[in-house]
């Protein structure tokens, strides 16, 4: 099956770099679905998951933004923040989610309602990756004994 490179790098660490079949990323204006040998391209991506199709399985990421940039059958995700979905800490991101939302209750500025909005998004991606992640283990486990 045709491939192309994916790296995701952010400016502490490359995040993941693998040869992958398709992928789903959050651009700026909706959902990209990039398969092999796809145009030049360079967008903004908003906070979202990365969904990564590989070796027939599939497998998540969250991303806070950045850009995606595709040349010669690679992509490049320079993203401000991005978590491959086993690394999440589903916790951290709960609690992240209530702070922001305890900023927004008691905000004294615009200037903190943005923040603590972008905040929620970046955890509302991050939960979405891990749970989907879950989920899938949950549906490969073996049916419960009652
Ligand atoms: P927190 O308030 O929990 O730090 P945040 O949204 O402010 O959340 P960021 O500034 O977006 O955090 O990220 C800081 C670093 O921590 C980045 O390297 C990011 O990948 C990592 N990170 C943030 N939240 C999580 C999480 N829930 N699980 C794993 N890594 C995380």
């Amino acid at each position: 099956m045709a491939t192309m490179r994916l790296e995701i790098v952010t400016a502490e660490r490359l995040v993941y770099s693998e040869d992958v079949e398709m992928l789903v990323a959050p651009g700026i204006d909706g959902q990209l679905g990039i398969l092999p040998n796809h145009a030049p391209l360079l967008t903004a991506l908003q906070p979202g998951e990365i969904r990564v199709d590989k070796d027939g399985g599939e497998s998540y990421m969250a991303v806070s933004g950045g850009f995606l940039e595709v040349l010669a059958n690679k992509v490049t995700i320079l993203a401000d923040t991005a978590e491959r979905a086993e690394e999440i800490d589903i916790e951290r991101a709960e609690e992240a989610v209530r702070r922001a939302q305890e900023r927004i209750e008691n905000r004294t500025s615009d200037m903190d309602l943005q923040r603590a909005v972008f905040s929620l998004r970046r955890q509302q991606a991050r939960l979405l990756a891990a749970n989907r992640r879950r989920r899938r283990r949950g549906d490969m486990s073996p049916p419960q004994q009652p």
